[in-house]
């Protein structure tokens, strides 16, 4: 590279040339450009440097006093560089690959011998270019967008990620502190993994902070009242009037949440229903001409069971049979997405197989498995390719739709009848949840809401609403998610007209919605099920 580099800036003296313009004059060309300005100008420009940044905080070694191009100490792989062995808990060998440079040619996943098996390839992925610093680069990246820090930005995380893997951080790896603090604002909207040019995903990145974190230092409280919410929430239901008389006695509830390190300002769960208990109760064998399964979620299924009664009705007038994925005697199959926020990797695999085993059969009838919430059927088509479940991980995740895009399908092969109505309302206002931004998934919700005669459909163009699953609730982050929710979605909501409808499809958007605008937003079943003829 040296001998290439003297070269060209030889050509381009003799050729009277400029080595570099207004761009670029930074390590790399530094030491090429001095001849053009001449000692005189490069004396001037040392003495401003000097005057204006006497501590030289500013771009040190650009320009002025820049080191040679090559000095290994600036190289993100410099001499000894490589990954610190460790285990991920999910499965990275997909980027434990080598690529033969001439053919391009490609070794099967895990064949590169890479100690981290995969996980700092993918964190290396992240090139620098600073993309994730634009504030209209898509849902990327919400808590750099509060912030302005480095540190709470993908690149800084990747960076941090990066450092640690390969040992440059201490000991303690990903379960440091310094890796702690730089994803502890990231809301794992997976705004990168669609809007980095380079995908990004750290979201799933956090998974693995998160898990080693939980291994070394335990799992709290907290983490544990969040992720063992689908356990408890079945019994939970039994106790909503108490759980709702305790939320009426400030003082107690207070200390309650304090008990559990949640913000005072969030309500607790109000488990109102079971939908999946009845549903099931009801399911046959007989086979239908039409037939799909409803993954109803935790959230879904106990705080919010209209929707999916709502999604029931909405199937069933199109003429569909609708199983439900709870067998009668057992606990409602779950997407173990609860686990994976506290990094409990092997109690979401427990959860993910267990869904395996018992939706498979449908999946091989041709059945789709179809959810209303977006971070839990979505984890069917994403997280649960890295668990190491192999080719039926991969069908059934093929055979997952959310409920629109079901729908949307369904109507281009021209098998979905649905009669709909002009509702009283006339216009709605929409909020992409950030995975269904991240997996393209928005629009078949506009979709469908457009076949609601006379109804006009406003984007609100939206990064995260800040809830994202607990991350509102807990109490050392409520206020940076609600100036999440004031960067563009709650003034949004606020400017409605008192008769348009608001459709947010994640309970968490939903709930930010009427903490922070009281206003109603509604899951787009139930806006379908109103305009049902
Ligand atoms: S956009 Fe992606 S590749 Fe670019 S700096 Fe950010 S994380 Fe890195
Ligand atoms: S997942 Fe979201 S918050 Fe986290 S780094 Fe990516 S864009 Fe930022």
């Amino acid at each position: 590279m040296r001998a290439i580099a003297e070269e060209a800036s030889a050509l381009v003296r003799e050729y009277k040339g400029a080595f570099s313009g207004e761009h670029g004059d930074g390590i790399c060309r530094g030491e090429w450009v001095a001849w053009q300005f001449g000692p005189q100008l490069n004396a001037a420009f040392k003495e401003i440097k000097q005057l204006f940044d006497p501590e030289n905080l500013l771009n040190p070694g650009k320009i002025v006093d820049t080191p040679r191009m090559d000095d290994p100490d600036y190289f993100r792989f410099n001499k000894g560089y490589k990954g610190i062995p460790i285990a991920p808990a999910l499965d990275w060998s997909g980027w434990d690959v080598l690529r033969d440079p001439l053919t391009g040619e490609q070794s099967g996943p895990g064949s590169a011998g890479d100690p981290t098996s995969g996980l700092i390839k993918a964190v290396e992925m992240c090139n620098n270019n600073g993309h994730c610093r634009k504030f209209d680069a898509g849902t990327m990246c919400p808590s750099f967008r509060i912030t302005r820090e480095e540190q709470h930005l993908t690149r800084g995380r990747a960076n941090t990620l990066r450092l640690a893997l390969s040992g440059q951080l201490g000991s303690d790896g990903l379960a440091g502190n310094d890796v702690k603090e730089a994803l502890d604002l990231c809301v794992s909207c997976k705004g990168c993994k669609r809007d980095c040019p380079t995908g990004v995903d750290m979201a799933k990145m956090k998974i693995e902070a998160r898990s080693a974190w939980s291994k070394k230092h335990g799992i709290s409280l907290r983490d544990r009242f969040v992720a063992e919410m689908p356990r408890y929430a079945a019994y939970a239901r039994h106790f909503s009037s108490v759980i709702a008389a305790v939320e009426r006695v400030p003082f107690l509830s207070d200390w309650i949440k304090r008990t559990l390190g949640l913000a005072e300002q969030r309500a607790l769960p109000n488990f109102c229903g079971n939908y999946l208990a009845g549903a099931a109760a009801k399911q046959g064998n007989a086979v239908y001409e039409k037939e799909v399964l409803l993954f109803v979620d935790t959230f879904n299924n106990y705080l919010e069971p209209s929707n999916a009664e709502a999604a029931q009705r909405v199937l069933t007038a199109a003429g569909y049979h609708v199983h439900v994925n709870k067998a009668p005697s057992e606990r409602p199959l779950c997407c173990g997405r609860t686990y994976l926020a506290s990094g409990q990797v092997d109690k979401a695999k427990a959860e993910a197989k267990r869904t395996l085993e018992y939706l498979m059969p449908f999946v091989e009838r041709g059945i789709s498995i179809v959810g209303l919430e977006p971070s839990c059927l979505l984890t069917l088509r994403d997280e649960f390719l890295q668990y190491g479940y192999g080719e039926q991980a991969v069908a059934l995740s093929r055979a997952s739709f959310l409920f629109e895009e079901f729908l949307v399908k369904e109507h281009d092969a021209g098998r979905l009848k649905l009669d709909l109505k002009a509702l009283e309302t006339s216009r709605v206002l929409l909020h992409g949840h950030c995975h269904q931004k991240a997996f393209d998934a928005l629009r078949p919700v506009e979709q469908v809401l457009r076949w609601i005669p006379g109804l006009e459909v406003k984007n609100i163009e939206t990064s995260c609403c800040g809830m994202a699953g607990s991350f509102g609730y807990e109490r050392e982050h409520y206020e940076a998610s609600m100036q999440m929710a004031e960067l563009s979605l709650l003034p949004a909501v606020r400017k409605a007209e008192a008769d348009d409808l608001v459709v947010a499809d994640g309970t968490s958007c939903r709930h930010q919605i009427h903490d922070g605008a009281n206003k109603t937003a509604l899951h787009v079943a139930k806006v379908l099920e109103s305009a049902l003829a």
